[in-house]
Formats: structure tokens, sequence, C-alpha cells
């Protein structure tokens, strides 16, 4: 039995076990993937779920160094879509059987806003019969709106931690942004009873392999219920694009991430994986890549054709010119292609949240 083999049949992995799992490569890159392929069959099923992605605004009011929507970049040509759009997506998701959405914008603290996103979750829920499953994705909210979203109806929120070592977390932050806010955030969606999903950005500048050990190591402690992470993509508009000489190649970037992807769902073996919209950037096939070593949830974007292009994260977004029908079809047959069925009109909820929080599986 070689290194790799002994660490995967390991029942805890320690901080160096999960660096060499990153750091594999050749036959032994390829043990990891069968194994964590195995795992995945084996505790979540070969099932795929969908969650509807409406990314319904890119006006944001912070200014994460990384992101090609942050306030200060005054490129970008801000969006917001009108309930009726949003509606509009949300119809299409259920009319054709997503099971979920996610809704998704820039950062926006205001009564205003949390007014708003509580009414559309209501009627949300009025026009799927309650059907539609509700992921969250508006950053940091206080305690007090996170609470009467849930209300609402939404049941899931993700909030990535973005890396979990709060020294990297402040140089890809202004000073205003605090790692421990976003901690208590993430408490706080637990403490609700939200199923709660964080993630990281891989090959970001100034970041190791440890450090992403480390990452998996906290969404372990954390005890998350999902997660969706994917590379690191620089945008030329953003502070940290003067770091770009300094980056991994966008090959091992990607490679990383599938590689994270399969050790968490190693150490995490009933969770919910999202395949990362990302990854397709870097490679057509990139999410179909990751649901073969360990993701199992897919999040194709329904965001009217005419926006997409300004909701620019970061470059060489893909789909962008294209309509909520045409990635249907396209979907439908490249996760054939990876061996995988389609959850279709099913939650899809996270096993593991069950099990933690004792009550029954929807
Ligand atoms: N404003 C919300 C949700 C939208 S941003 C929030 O920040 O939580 C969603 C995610 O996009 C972020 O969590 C970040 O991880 C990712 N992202 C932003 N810029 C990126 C980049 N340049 N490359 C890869 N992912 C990026
Ligand atoms: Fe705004 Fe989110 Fe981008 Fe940060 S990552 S600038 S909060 S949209």
């Amino acid at each position: 039995m070689n290194e790799l083999e002994a660490i995967l049949q390991k029942e805890i992995l320690t901080r160096d076990d999960l660096t060499r799992l990153l750091k594999s490569e050749g036959v032994d890159r390829e043990m990891l993937f069968r194994k964590a392929n195995e795992i995945k069959l084996a505790h979540v099923g070969k099932k795929v779920y969908f969650r509807g992605l409406i990314e319904f605004s890119n006006i944001c009011s912070k200014d994460c160094y990384y992101c090609g929507i942050r306030n200060s970049n005054k490129q970008v040509k801000r969006y917001n879509l009108s309930d009726e759009e949003i509606l509009k997506a949300a119809r299409f998701a259920y009319d054709n059987n997503y099971g979920s959405l996610v809704l998704q914008s820039g950062e926006i603290e205001s009564e205003a806003f949390a007014n708003r996103i509580e009414d559309l979750l209501k009627e949300i829920k009025a026009l799927s019969a309650d059907k539609l499953g509700i992921t969250l994705s508006l950053g940091e909210q206080s305690e007090e709106v996170y609470r009467r979203w849930f209300k609402a109806g939404a049941h899931r929120y993700l909030l990535r931690i973005e890396t979990s070592n709060s020294s990297l977390y402040q140089k890809i932050h202004p000073d205003n942004h605090y790692f421990e806010s976003r901690l208590k955030s993430l408490r706080s969606l637990q403490e609700i009873g939200y199923q709660t999903g964080t993630g990281v950005m891989i090959g970001l500048p100034f970041q190791t392999v440890e450090h992403l050990a480390d990452d998996l190591l906290f969404m372990q402690k954390f005890n998350v219920d999902m997660v969706g992470m994917g590379p690191y993509i620089e945008h030329s508009d953003t502070p940290l694009f003067k770091y770009q000489s300094e980056l991994w190649d966008i090959n091992k970037r990607f490679d990383m991430a599938l590689k994270m992807i399969a050790v968490l769902r190693i150490l995490m073996k009933d969770i919910n994986i999202a395949a990362a919209t990302a990854l397709q950037a870097i490679d057509p096939m990139g999410r179909e890549k990751a649901v073969r070593i360990g993701a199992n949830v897919i999040m194709p974007n329904i965001t009217p054709g005419s926006y997409r292009n300004n909701y620019a994260l970061y470059q060489n977004k893909p789909c962008v010119d294209e309509e909520p029908e045409q990635c249907m079809g396209c979907l439908d047959a490249r996760l054939a292609i990876a061996d995988s069925e389609i959850g279709y009109g099913e939650w899809g909820d996270s096993k593991h949240f069950y099990k933690r929080t004792n009550s029954q599986l929807k």
C-alpha cells in the first residue's frame, strides 16, 4: 500500500493528510478521485439537484478586492431586475421542474431591501404552491433580517467565508470588511435553522495549499450542510489584479478546485457540494467533471439573458449570451455523460442537515 492509499483508509484526516491529498498527482490523484466518487455514490447517490440561479442585481455596497461588481468599479453597468422579472424566472424554474432556486445579488443592508426580499419569498412560495425550495445568497445581514427571511420561506443560505485564514481574509478585503462579522453571520444562520452553506475561492494570491487544507478543516469543524467553492478568476478592474503574475496557472487553480471537492467529499460524506460556475468558466465541461468526483448540486443560471453580461464577478463568465431555455437541454445531455441522474422536482436537501438537526428528510 502506498502512502496515499494509506491516507485514504484513515478514519480521521489531519492537516498533513489533507495537504498530501491536495498535492496528489498522476495515479495518486486518480485514486483520490475514484475514492471520492465511491463515497459520493454510497452516501448521497448519483442524483444531481438543480438550483436555478437568479442573479437579480449587481448593485453592491461592498468593495471586496477580488470582485468585478465591487462598489468602486465604475465600469459596471448596474442593474436591478423588477419583481415581475424575478417572479417570471422563478416560474420558469418551477415549470421546468428545477426543484429549487437561488436568489443572489450584491450586498445591500437596508430596510427596503429586507422588505423586498421578504415579499418576493412569499410570492415565490405562493406561485409554486410551496414546492420550490429557496436558497438565499445575499451576503451579511442582521440576525433579525435572516430570521424574517427564514420565516418568509427561505430555508438555505450560502455565505462563503472566502478563506478561513483571517489574515488572508484581511488582505483580500478592505479594512472595514471583517472576518469576525462573516463568522458571526454564519453562526446566526445556523442557529436560526437554515441549511447553511459556505465556501472558499481557490488559487487566491498569497494562498497556499496548507491554507486550503485549513479551509477544509474549517468546514468540517463548522459542521456546514452545503459547500460551494471554485477557482479564483482574476478581473482586470479589481485591486487584486496587480498580483496576477503571482497566481497559480489557471489550469492548476482548476485542478486544485477539483481536488478540494474530492477531498471535502471524503471528509464530509453526506453534505451537498455544488459544482461552481467558475469551473465552467475555465473548462466547458468543468461542472460535469466536478460531478464525477464528488459534487451533487448544479446551479444553472436562469437570470434573463440580457442582464447576465453585467453580473461579471470575474471575467470569461460562461453562458452570458444564452437564455434560460438554452441551458436546459445542454445540461441534461452533459450530466448523462457524467453518469448522473437529475433529481427533477426534488429539493435535494442536505442529508447532513437532517442528521445534524435530528429532523426528518423532506
Ligand atoms: N454578494 C454576495 C453574493 C454574490 S458574490 C456575497 O458576497 O456573499 C458570490 C461569490 O462570488 C462570492 O462569495 C465569491 O466567492 C465569488 N467571487 C467573487 N469574485 C470572484 C472572482 N474574481 N473569482 C471567483 N469567484 C469570485
Ligand atoms: Fe459585493 Fe459579494 Fe462582490 Fe463582495 S463578493 S463585492 S459582497 S458582490
